[in-house]
């Protein structure tokens, strides 16, 4: 089981993470980073959502594998 994080329109950040710590710090580092850009004037936008996935090679393509499902925020935001 590993955690990757994708959005249709942001894309994905390639990670295979271990556990769903690493795996959010990736997320909010990636909303922060396009929170910035538009607070600058910037087109940022984060549409990222938190996914389980069964294996390695789902994690460009998570959405609607076999074995993956989306972490909704209010279960991620739970792991420090
Ligand atoms: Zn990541």
């Amino acid at each position: 089981m590993y955690y990757t994080n994708f959005g249709n329109r942001s894309g994905g950040c390639g990670h295979a993470h271990k556990d769903i710590i690493a795996a959010r710090q990736c997320i909010e580092a990636h909303r922060r980073k396009c929170a910035r850009e538009r607070s600058t004037g910037g087109s940022g936008y984060s549409d990222r959502q938190m996914y389980a996935v069964a294996s390695r090679d789902a994690v460009f393509d998570p959405a609607g594998r076999v074995g993956s499902r989306v972490i909704e925020s209010s279960e991620w935001k739970r792991w420090y």
